[in-house]
């Protein structure tokens, strides 16, 4: 629970704040960007919620924050907003909330799909979320994009008896996995596509589906660069390895990045396949 005490001046006056807790992980900002923004190395409060959809997209971020380093004065309104996870983004894709401290706060995702639900890395342990997914349906995949995002997987995927999916080079992060990946080539189950992007992990795996892909800790958009990034600084396995992983994804098509990290966009295939480009000159590749 937040602080109080503890609370950064970097807030603007109001109800809602983040403490000197702060994981700076993004979370925040990615839920509810007209109230959190970034301050140096910890999220801030920029601007108070007036309307009643600003509330509710700070009580989110509030409840998503994997460290409790967001407080407000009233919680009024926080048991209607955990009903809200997973949060629509469109068509039939959700983002879960609650992000887990074991990793580091990383976004998860819920897929809807008729042949079976899919969770991409996981959220926190959670009662209220787990109700909330059995009424869609429950899951049949839980698909890790690499060894840092674990988190609870395995509490999802023993309440619903899912699978898990992970890449044979990081599953000793979670040695239990029903599907061990091996090897760089894609995979096709269905409507998804398995891409094997090593770099940042060794085992590190993107998930297309429709016009989105799931890019773990791959690929992000930076709201400070207005462009696709990748770091070499949080690259842990082959920086080298992990920019011909960007370039393989040039031979897909995709509209949405969807990061565990940084920030989600959406734009247009053509702008996607530019900016990757740019980004690959920068590193001369
Ligand atoms: S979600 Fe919590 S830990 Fe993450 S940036 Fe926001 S306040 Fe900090």
């Amino acid at each position: 629970m937040a602080d109080i005490k503890k609370r950064l001046p970097c807030n603007v006056p109001g109800d809602f704040f983040v403490d000197a807790s702060c994981i700076d992980c993004d979370i925040c900002t990615e839920i509810a960007p007209a109230i959190f923004g970034k301050g140096k190395d910890s999220a801030c409060v920029i601007k108070q919620p007036k309307a009643k959809e600003e509330e509710e997209k700070a009580l989110m971020a509030l409840l998503s924050c994997p460290v409790g380093a967001i407080g407000t004065r009233s919680k009024e309104g926080v048991r209607e907003v955990i009903k809200k996870f997973p949060a629509k983004i469109e068509d039939g894709v959700y983002r879960c909330g609650l992000s887990s401290k074991k990793s580091y706060g990383a976004m998860s995702y819920f897929i809807l799909h008729p042949d079976g639900n899919w969770m991409i890395d996981s959220p926190r342990e959670n009662a209220h979320l787990l109700k909330n997914i059995a009424s869609l349906g429950g899951l049949k995949y839980i698909f890790l994009t690499h060894e840092d995002d674990v988190a609870d997987a395995e509490f999802y995927a023993k309440a619903f008896n899912a699978q898990v999916i992970i890449h044979e080079r990081d599953a000793h992060a979670y040695p239990k996995a029903d599907i061990k990946v091996s090897g760089d080539d894609p995979t096709n189950m269905g409507d998804f596509t398995i891409i094997p992007t090593p770099g940042h992990t060794a085992g590190h795996m993107v998930l297309l589906y429709k016009n989105f892909l799931f890019t773990g800790d791959h690929l992000w958009y930076s709201p400070e660069r207005k462009r696709l990034w990748a770091s070499e600084e949080y690259c842990w396995y082959s920086w080298s390895h992990q920019l011909k992983s960007i370039k393989r994804l040039l031979d897909f098509r995709f509209e949405w990045v969807l990061p565990g990290h940084g920030r989600s966009i959406k734009m247009s295939h053509k702008e996607i396949k530019r900016q990757i480009k740019e980004l690959l000159l920068m590193y001369n590749f």
